[in-house]
């Protein structure tokens, strides 16, 4: 099968290639178009996944094509963007049919969910890695940043903690797990859903925000770094799953706190906004505060400041701090 024969096959001819709103020219042409309505900005992100590096080699296509693009889709979902379209460029060692048929269907599996349509790529032969560039487009001056957190906000995220993390054991075949617990954190792990809805009606609530992508202890000192505040974690009110902590028992803490994969929202927002958030947001919690300073503490449930867990397992990219994002 040669070059363009596979685009067309697997990618042109993917449902998620199909005409979109937004998108006046897809794949097929050397370049497409993208028109934001008037008034929009264009939010773009890009990402790199390489085999053993980012994800596991071999794993499942189709599992592979629905993270890869839930992972940058994520951070349109952290500026407040709604999803236009992304390009995907992979290299592939070679054309498997049936790999790529099943990389095709989880791919367009998420654009669907995501409401974002493939536009155009590049396919090369190589070592498997994969470059999705996200495109979104948000009301101009609107992006939701991490650079506007005030003293006298909460600290939120927008649903629960760790189960990414508490996965990667059973990603890497490292334990051997069956049940409904473990099926649960796979999932997580698979099939992050970007919270796009929860970013979209952040805009005009939320002082800063981003997606967990590093571990809770780390993006949240992202936000501290570029607001010029402290942020201060109660321990306690950190939200974990019966299913992260029936199968990491004392590591879920350290889980929700240092270990990323996440793809959940963690934003500042001002108090008077937070009866409305969790009407609406039944998952999103409130678990700490903003204060004049700097740096990231974690509070115990008598208010005194702890030593952070140490991430003490394996994950992707460990010491060069690259996770899939
Ligand atoms: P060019 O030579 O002009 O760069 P290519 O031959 O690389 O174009 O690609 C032809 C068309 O197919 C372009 O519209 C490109 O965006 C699209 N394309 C190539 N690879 C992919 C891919 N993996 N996924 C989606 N579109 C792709
Ligand atoms: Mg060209």
């Amino acid at each position: 099968m040669g070059e363009f024969e596979l685009i067309r096959r697997y990618f042109a001819a993917a449902p998620c290639a199909q005409a979109a709103e937004g998108v006046a020219l897809g794949i097929g042409d050397d370049c497409a178009l993208l028109q934001p309505a008037p008034g929009m900005q264009l939010a773009v992100s890009t990402d790199t996944l390489v085999a053993g590096v980012h994800f596991p080699d071999p794993c499942d296509a189709s599992l592979l094509g629905q993270r890869a693009l839930a992972v940058s889709v994520s951070d349109l979902a952290a500026m407040g963007a709604t999803p236009l379209g992304f390009t995907l460029a992979i290299t592939l060692p070679q054309a498997d049919p049936a790999w790529l048929e099943g990389f095709a269907r989880g791919l367009a599996h998420m654009a669907q969910a995501c409401g974002i349509a493939l536009v155009g790529g590049d396919t090369t032969r190589g070592p498997l890695s994969l470059t999705l560039t996200v495109f979104g487009q948000v009301p101009a001056g609107q992006a939701l940043t991490r650079s506007g957190a005030k003293p006298g906000d909460l600290l939120c995220v927008g649903a629960a903690l760790g189960d990414g993390a508490g996965a990667l054991p059973l990603v890497l075949g490292e334990v051997r797990a069956e049940g409904v617990a473990a099926d649960y954190l796979l999932q997580r792990y698979w099939a992050p859903q970007p919270q796009l809805a929860l970013g979209q009606w952040l805009r005009c609530q939320a002082t800063a925000a981003l997606d967990i992508s590093d571990g809770l202890l780390a993006d949240c000192g992202h936000i501290a770094a570029a607001s010029g505040v402290a942020l201060q974690i109660e321990r306690d009110r950190l939200p974990l799953t019966p299913a992260l902590c029936s199968m990491t028992g004392e590591r879920a803490l350290e889980c929700a706190l240092a270990g990323g994969d996440d793809y959940v929202l963690a934003f500042t927002l001002p108090p008077e906004h937070l009866p409305a958030l969790q009407a609406q947001w039944p998952d999103a919690v409130a678990i700490g505060r903003v204060l004049a300073g700097q740096g990231v503490q974690l509070l115990d449930d008598q208010g005194r400041v702890v030593e952070p867990p140490r991430a003490g397992y394996q994950h992707f990219g460990q010491g060069l701090g690259m996770h899939g994002d």
